[in-house]
């Protein structure tokens, strides 16, 4: 059971592109934030091959489908696991500040052609901030939100997944 996702064969769909060849690491990637973040107690009873919390009632784990009496449990998630997830949030949230940046950027050049050689109606300074704020609000949302979440994704979840069967392999010759 545990090993099905791994040799799944990933199919060019999905999110930005990419599809993580462990399904499960994306479902989890919101409550491991939350967990990053100190939202949800560290403690608890969770699945010991994906480190999903579980309820009480759980048979079967929710998020990558192991049998919870074979899996067995663990009390907390190791702190290597939790890096992984930080590492895809870092580098998703890096490329989206960073082409935000740019977007900035753009609409201040803009803002500064716009002053100086703007014809008639452009060259006025109202006309200039207008552009500099929705502008570069507009060119912010473009680049960082739209083009930067798109890269981040993709990297910091190819990362993540790297990382994922890195640790498996690692987890496997523990024994
Ligand atoms: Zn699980």
């Amino acid at each position: 059971m545990a090993d099905t996702p791994i040799t799944q064969a990933p199919e060019l769909t999905g999110e930005a592109g990419y599809v993580s060849p462990y399904p499960y690491l994306d479902r989890l990637q919101e409550k491991m934030e939350e967990r990053l973040a100190r939202k949800v107690p560290a403690a608890g009873r969770f699945c010991a091959f994906c480190y999903a919390r579980l309820r009480e009632t759980d048979a079967v784990c929710p998020f990558c489908e192991a049998t919870i009496e074979q899996t067995g449990t663990v009390k907390e998630i190791p702190q290597d696991v939790l890096r992984l997830y930080k590492a895809k949030r870092d580098t998703e949230a890096r490329w989206v500040y960073g082409l935000g940046f740019v977007g900035l950027i753009v609409a201040s050049i803009l803002f500064v052609v716009l002053e100086v050689w703007g014809p008639g109606p452009l060259g006025h300074p109202a006309v200039g901030f207008a552009v500099l704020l929705f502008g570069g609000y507009a060119l912010a949302q473009f680049f960082g939100t739209l083009i930067g979440g798109q890269i981040g994704y993709r990297r910091g979840a190819k990362k993540r997944d790297a990382l994922w069967g890195e640790w498996l392999s690692r987890r496997v010759e523990k024994g």
